[in-house]
């Protein structure tokens, strides 16, 4: 495995990887790999011959100043773990690096942005996309890989590519998850045992809705009103929103007689967790 800080040896290394003919593909992450990383390194090693992850926490996508400080990071873990997992090329540009004096520039996909995550969110998406639009731009992948445990991201990123004539194609990896049912997250470890023993409530509440779902109830307020007794018994969280919308418009139904996306955000303490499930009626 190679490591490279700098965007043009980043190219240089793709561009000789792809003169062998190699499909190459693009994993980007903010590190801290955990199992839900690995996963998509792993698609992206069954699929690809040549593997590109980034490992850049995106000033850009952080709407509180704390919380990019206090995001997990652990570059020399993720160097080893990307090595063990395969990765051909690792990028970790420093923050000067994408975003040098003078940088102006803005990719904003409108209206998706600005619903669920992106209502509280403030800028949150437009710096996602950017920084994607960027990297994709700078390895020019066959294939980019994103987790379905971010959902909403991956329907921005899926339309920005297409908005904007990109050639990858954007794969969706399903969300790896603890024993308990708690989604793999570099957040997890922030949280104190007390609140990482809550947390569970989240995917408890979001397999009741599904089971729901899939026993006949159309009627979102019921699937709404039932999550938010269970999350309730557990004061340790406040939910931020708990919606049941479109997969793909994620704006919200009114009945549920095709697959729905139910996504919520919670703050257990001062940690911001996400989670989502899509549900099937019968
Ligand atoms: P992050 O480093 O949290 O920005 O995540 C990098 C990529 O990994 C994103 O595409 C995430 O959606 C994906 N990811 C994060 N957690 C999980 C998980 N538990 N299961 C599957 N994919 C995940």
């Amino acid at each position: 495995m190679r490591r490279v800080d700098l965007a043009s040896d980043l190219r240089e290394e793709v561009e000789a990887a792809r003169a062998e003919g190699r499909r190459v593909a693009l994993v980007p992450t903010m590190g801290s790999f955990h199992a839900g990383h690995l996963s998509l390194i792993g698609r992206a090693r069954d699929e690809c011959d040549f593997v590109v992850v980034s490992v850049f926490v995106n000033p850009m996508q952080f709407d509180r100043r704390d919380d990019f400080q206090t995001y997990p990071r652990d570059e020399a873990a993720d160097e080893q773990r990307a090595k063990e997992a395969g990765v051909d090329l690792l990028f970790v540009p420093s923050v000067d690096e994408m975003y040098p004096e003078g940088f102006k520039t803005r990719v904003e996909v409108e209206e998706l942005s600005g619903l669920l995550c992106g209502a509280t969110r403030q800028g949150h998406f437009p710096g996602v996309t950017t920084v994607v639009a960027k990297l994709l731009e700078m390895v020019r992948p066959d294939v980019a890989y994103f987790g379905e445990k971010d959902y909403q991201q991956l329907v921005i990123v899926r339309r920005m590519v297409v908005d904007l004539n990109m050639t990858p194609q954007i794969v969706g990896v399903p969300t790896v998850r603890e024993e308990d049912g708690l989604a793999m997250s570099s957040r997890n470890q922030l949280l104190s045992a007390a609140e990482r023993e809550a947390a569970t409530v989240l995917y408890r509440s979001l397999s009741i809705a599904r089971q729901m779902v899939a026993r006949g109830e159309t009627d979102p307020a019921a699937i709404s009103t039932a999550m938010r007794r269970v999350i309730g018994e557990e004061p340790l969280i406040r939910l931020e929103y708990l919606s049941v919308v479109d997969p793909q418009t994620l704006r919200e139904v009114r009945r549920i007689d095709r697959p729905v996306l139910i996504a919520l955000a919670a703050f257990d303490g001062a940690t911001r967790l996400i989670d989502n499930v899509v549900a099937e009626p019968v």
